[in-house]
Parts: structure tokens; sequence; C-alpha cells
């Protein structure tokens, strides 16, 4: 697959104010500062998406349209101080709502960072896509970070804990610096979004 173009359709803060559902859409998740904007930037090969500085301060659901075929969404970070229960709730309501009820969403791209691999609230999020019965796509970022040694060490540990669970559609490595992972990304993202979408399987669809 190849990005040709790639346009912001809108942002919204509130579940209830999402654009129509028309075109085919996989969504992007990760931990506040993991690389979201940095690989949207990269994947896309514009400048869409804001790096930001300041973790945690966006709130928004961001849709762009590529190809005029497809939607990517970039979902709020994750990753709150502890005990912020306030800004915790405020995520799950925007986050989870989207999520659950999306019928054109066809897979999550769940972004971790390659040198922490999982942490507890990545974890967290891995579990909660699953029971919302969603495919995902695991993307280790920042890979230019790693030395050959820990890579290796992090695609075993990869291996090991996503073999297994039949709602992940791989893992890979990113480097939005050197681009290194973007054509498997690619690739991977078109399969998702090839990939006829489990809500349908159930309606009148199926024979
Ligand atoms: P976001 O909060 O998840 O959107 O993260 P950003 O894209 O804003 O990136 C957070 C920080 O990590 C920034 O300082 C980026 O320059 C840096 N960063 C992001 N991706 C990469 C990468 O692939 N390699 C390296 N070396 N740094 C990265």
């Amino acid at each position: 697959m190849k990005i040709n173009t790639t346009t912001f359709l809108t942002s919204v803060r509130e579940f209830g104010k999402l654009p129509k559902e028309t075109f085919p859409e996989v969504a992007f998740v990760g931990r506040s500062n993991v690389g979201k904007s940095s690989l949207l930037n990269s994947l896309t090969g514009s400048r869409i998406a804001k790096t930001s500085h300041t973790p945690g301060k966006t709130r928004l659901i961001n849709f762009f349209t590529v190809n005029e075929q497809f939607y990517f969404v970039d979902l709020p970070g994750y990753g709150f101080a502890v005990g912020d229960k306030g800004e915790r709730a405020a995520w799950e309501r925007t986050v989870g709502g989207y999520v659950a009820e999306r019928s054109t969403l066809h897979g999550v791209l769940i972004l971790l960072d390659s040198r922490h691999f999982i942490l507890p609230n990545d974890e967290e999020a891995v579990i909660w896509i699953e029971s919302l019965h969603k495919p995902y796509i695991i993307v280790l970022t920042k890979a230019d970070k790693l030395k050959q040694s820990e890579r290796s060490k992090t695609a075993s540990e990869a291996k090991q804990y996503f073999s297994g669970r039949p709602l992940c559609r791989g893992s890979l490595f990113y480097s939005s610096q050197t681009g290194a992972g973007k054509k498997e990304l690619l690739q991977a993202i078109e399969t998702l979004l090839i990939e006829y979408h489990g809500a349908n399987i159930e309606d009148e669809h199926i024979i």
C-alpha cells in the first residue's frame, strides 16, 4: 500500500460528536510520549499530527482521511499520574465509547516504546482492546534507540507475550527517525483494512 494523500478531517472531544461512519478506519493508541504523532507524520509523509512536549494534555480524537479511502484515527494518549481518576475516567469514556461502538473500526494499532516493551498501563490497554473484541497490531516505536542485542531481546519478549493472543495480528519495530518498518506497517494496516470486519459477520451479510 502507498499513501498518496492525507488530509485532516476533524477533531472531536466527545464520543457523541464523531463523524459519520463511512470509510473503514484504523486507530492509533499508546502512552503519551510513545511517539504516536511522529509515527503518523512519518507514515503519511506529512506533518499532520502535532508532536507535543506536554504529555497527557491532548484529549481529542483526530480523524485523517487517507487516499480518500479510509481514516486514520489518532486517539488520545494514556498513562496518567497514579490516582488521577478524573483524567482516566474521561479517557475511558471517550476512547472506550469510540472503540466499543464504532462499527467502521477495523482494528487498533497499539504503540509500545520498544525500550520498555510493555508497562502495566500498556498491558491494561491490550487487555481492554481484547475485551472489546478488536483486532490489533503491536508497533514497537523508537526502534532506532535499541542496540541489536536489545532489539533481539524485545523481539523474543513480544513473540512470547503475543503468541496465543488471537486478536493480535502481528508486531513490528518502527522508527520515525529512519523510516524503518514503514513498509511492513503499511502492509499490516492494509491487511487490517481488508480483513472482513467482525462486527458485520453477525449481521445479514453472512450466508
Ligand atoms: P506522542 O506524545 O506519542 O505523540 O509522541 P511524539 O511523537 O510527540 O514523540 C515523543 C518524543 O519522542 C519526541 O521528542 C520525539 O522526537 C521522540 N520520538 C518519536 N519517535 C521517535 C523515533 O522513532 N526515534 C527517536 N529517536 N525519537 C522519537
